[in-house]
């Protein structure tokens, strides 16, 4: 029978009963560069750590059985495992892509990408006619669900359905929910993407990406890939996503908790003009969302009445810290409009619906009723006398 995903976190069952490594529970940190090869024409397997380290894979082999993928490539950052997947397509090809991304993928694509000849449709996957915006050369498709900052939720198997009729790739960065609560493979995906500084890391401490596949033929593209370029992650930091993975369960258990109370009790504030999260029933994704992950999620938006209201809850804040990234265990909030989304062009910002009264929320793990004595101080602040729970 399939193991659950918690214990997954904590063990590799194709690694169990081995004694290797002196017994060690933890798994090493091989900080070597280079191996000693045993004799001329032999290997132990590793030659040098560009191509592959003993933690790094062992990571990878813990990700890759997280998502039910084959395998999986652990990188530097997120955005050099996006980097990285974008060196699948050539001059000519096409790629749809949702309106609504991850700021630093939009700035990849428009200024990178474009300059290397992909073209790109930048549609609103959850609500558009995907299948209308397939050209001859096509490639491919990329979507978050929910997407960031503004939670618009894509139904993965409808899409993966268009992707293999016209033989493009479904890929979806799935860092928002982390595999703890989606397998977007199960669903039809041919490659995921993680941003793991979020929630597989969880500690706002280290930063790592991670490339997804269950298929074969992509898997030894992307491993030819990373050798040549070189954005494999280092062993230590492969040691440090591999000890934040252990708690990923009950993080983000916890952090969705929060955020749930959170979410409800922000749309009693009067200086709230819209929460959106997409654990709300009244959320147009809540269905699909029950149809395709098991959880909500820990992230959350909410529009103030006005910048003003914005800008003082920035400066107000204390233990909640004012800080781009998401999925640790600390809470932070975020700016779209000057962090995440700044080179976002304004016109796609203001479609999607990111103003200067948009903020984020990535609920951490404190106890909920110090988060919310924090939230309920600045609230009365900025509220003055008006301060106080909504007449419904
Ligand atoms: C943070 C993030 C990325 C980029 O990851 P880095 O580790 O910061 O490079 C990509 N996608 C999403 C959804 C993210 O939140």
């Amino acid at each position: 029978m399939a193991r659950g995903i918690e214990t997954k976190c904590l063990h590799l069952e194709e690694e169990e009963g081995r004694g290797s490594d002196h017994g060690a529970v933890s798994y090493p940190i091989y900080q070597t560069a280079t191996f000693a090869h045993p004799g001329v024409g032999k290997s132990t397997g590793y030659d040098y750590s560009r191509l592959q380290n003993p933690t790094r894979e062992h990571l990878e082999k813990v990700v890759a059985t997280l998502e039910n993928g084959s395998d999986a490539l652990a990188l530097s950052t997120g955005m050099a495992a996006i980097a990285l997947m974008m060196e699948l397509f050539r001059p000519g090809d096409h790629l749809i892509v949702d309106a609504d991304l991850y700021g630093g993928s939009i700035r990849l694509f428009q200024n990178v990408s474009e300059k290397n000849g992909i073209t790109f449709s930048s549609i609103d996957c959850y609500k558009e006619d995907v299948e209308s915006h397939v050209r001859d050369h096509t490639k491919a498709i990329y979507i978050e669900t929910p997407t960031n900052p503004m939670m618009n939720v894509t139904d993965i198997e409808a899409l993966g359905k268009i992707a293999k009729k016209h033989g493009l790739l479904l890929i979806v960065d799935n860092t928002f929910l982390s595999p703890y609560f989606q397998n977007p493979l199960d669903l039809g995906a041919d490659i995921v993407v993680h941003s793991g500084t979020k929630y597989l890391g969880g500690h706002n401490d280290t930063l790592a990406g991670f490339l997804v596949t269950n298929r074969e033929d992509i898997s030894e593209k992307l491993r030819f890939l990373i050798k040549t370029t070189g954005s494999g992650l280092a062993p230590f930091d492969s040691w440090l996503i591999l000890r934040g993975i252990k708690t990923l369960g009950i993080r983000m258990e916890k952090s969705q908790q929060n955020a749930m109370i959170i979410a409800e009790w922000l749309k009693e504030q009067r200086a709230v003009t819209k929460v959106i999260y997409p654990g709300f029933p009244t959320h147009p994704g809540y269905e699909i969302m029950k149809k395709q992950a098991r959880g909500f999620g820990a992230m959350l938006t909410f529009q103030v009445e006005s910048r003003g209201s914005a800008l003082a809850i920035l400066e107000k804040v204390r233990m909640i810290k004012y800080a781009e990234s998401l999925g640790g265990v600390e809470t932070l909030i975020t700016y779209p409009i000057t962090q995440t989304h700044a080179d976002v062009p304004e016109e796609i910002r203001e479609r999607n619906g990111i103003t200067d009264s948009t903020l984020r929320l990535s609920v951490g793990i404190e106890d909920v009723k110090d988060l919310l004595d924090e939230l309920g101080k600045i609230f009365r602040e900025i509220e003055g006398g008006s301060y106080g729970r909504k007449k419904s």
